[in-house]
């Protein structure tokens, strides 16, 4: 998803040469059976720095009014309109769909099927990167790279062979997620949240007559997601009240999880100390490879996609004129840093803060109730319309 947005914007610069390696084919959805919600705040980045993807996203999207808690008995808890919190709506989407309009929007640039496999600093040249990577079968050999940036996902084989492996902090949730077909009846639409305990489901409607599902439950922390877990059963019994009758919704939610366990994809709550750049100041890290963050309040992609704005305005900025080799790099990339590792840190602080009700023993009332307070809402009100300006 960054990269893509970076790549966009940077092969219009000219005096720039763009090389963007995505190592799937141009047709592959792997992993991509999903759905997300991406919040107002990388919509509102979006907009501010390219009007024309941002109006292809949106038109692959559903609105995203509001977010409503409630107990998987029905008692409703919290229902708050986003634009309280918000200047503008967020959106809900395919995940397939939202790469489909990054990926489309910078057709002709990707390179498909471009698996890199190794990256190094030059010998003797201590500001140019070598790439090495392998398309069909052949291996290629890119020299005199001025700017590395590594958009390439949570498990970045860019930061592992610059910084080393990055320790990733588990919280002892799992949560899982799965796309099925809209056969609700209009029970599902906008974006809610139900609580059994500390065990949640959430679930939104999708462009294209779907409803996507993400449920969680807790586990010891560290631990891997058990195998008993993933059963129909025990997921039943996580999501049904003491009383044993779920609401309408909650009902047709737990038939199409329990229907469905073979088609789950399965995750923990996760995330990674954030790096944004090298030493040297040529690498720039973007998105999960950045960050990994807790996905309790939608962040992932929507900060990627933050991120990636931030980048494209700052690089294009400084490498008018004299493309990038002209650019003092090291120097933008602090610029970056300063622009973005405060805010960074606020978001993920607050995603892990957001999750405590999905710990064991957590009290989904009270934590609803503090959700009502003002402090989480200026919170929110923050996290949705104080996006990085450059
Ligand atoms: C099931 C699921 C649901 C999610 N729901 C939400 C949500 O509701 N809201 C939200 O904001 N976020 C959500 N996220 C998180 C979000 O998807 C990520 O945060 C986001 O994709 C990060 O974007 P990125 O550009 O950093 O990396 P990615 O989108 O992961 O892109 C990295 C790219 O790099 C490529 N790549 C990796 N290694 C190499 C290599 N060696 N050579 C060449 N190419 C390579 C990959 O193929 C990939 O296309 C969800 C994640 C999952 C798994």
């Amino acid at each position: 998803m960054a990269g893509c947005i970076v790549a966009r914007a940077l092969s219009r610069v000219p005096g720039i040469e763009v090389i963007c390696l995505e190592q799937v084919e141009a047709s592959d959805h792997s992993e991509s059976g999903t759905g997300l919600n991406v919040g107002p705040n990388a919509v509102k980045a979006l907009l501010r720095h390219d009007p024309q993807l941002h109006d292809a996203v949106q038109a692959r999207s559903l609105p995203w009014k509001s977010w409503r808690i409630s107990l998987t008995d029905g008692t409703e808890l919290f229902n708050l309109p986003l634009m309280q919190v918000a200047d503008n709506l967020g959106i809900r989407i395919r995940w397939s769909e939202l790469y489909a309009a990054l990926r489309g929007e910078a057709r002709g640039l990707i390179r498909y099927g471009a698996r890199v496999s190794s990256v190094a600093y030059m010998a003797g040249d201590p500001a140019r990167l070598a790439v090495d990577y392998v398309r069909d079968g052949v291996a290629y050999h890119v020299e005199d790279v001025d700017l590395l940036v590594a958009g390439d996902g949570r498990y970045s084989l860019t930061r592992e062979r610059l910084a080393g492996t990055p320790v990733m902090r588990q919280h002892g949730v799992v949560i899982y997620r799965l796309l099925v077909p809209d056969t609700a009846g209009g029970l599902i639409d906008d974006y809610e949240q139900w609580f059994n305990g500390p065990n949640r489901l959430l679930a939104f409607r999708v462009p294209g007559e779907a409803i996507y599902i993400a449920g969680t439950f807790p586990i010891p922390p560290g631990a891997e997601v058990p195998q008993a877990a993933k059963n129909a059963d025990h997921l039943r019994t996580l999501y049904t009240p003491s009383g044993g009758m779920p609401s309408a919704q909650c009902a047709w939610l737990i038939d199409q999880v329990c229907g469905n366990v073979a088609s789950i994809h399965w995750a923990r709550l996760q995330e990674s100390p954030p790096l944004y750049s090298d030493e040297r100041g040529h690498v720039l890290y973007l998105g999960d490879a950045a960050h990994g963050m807790v996905p309790t309040l939608g962040q992932g992609a929507t900060q990627a996609i933050e991120d990636a704005c931030v980048a494209a305005d700052l690089l294009v900025r400084h490498c008018a004129g004299g493309g990038a080799s002209g650019a003092d790099m090291p120097a933008v990339l602090q610029e970056f840093v300063r622009l973005r590792q405060e805010r960074v840190r606020f978001v993920m602080d607050f995603s892990r803060e957001a999750s405590d009700t999905l710990e064991a023993g957590a009290d989904p009332v009270a934590g609803a109730r503090k959700k009502l307070e003002a402090p989480f809402q200026q919170k929110l009100a923050r996290l949705y319309r104080d996006v990085t300006r450059v």
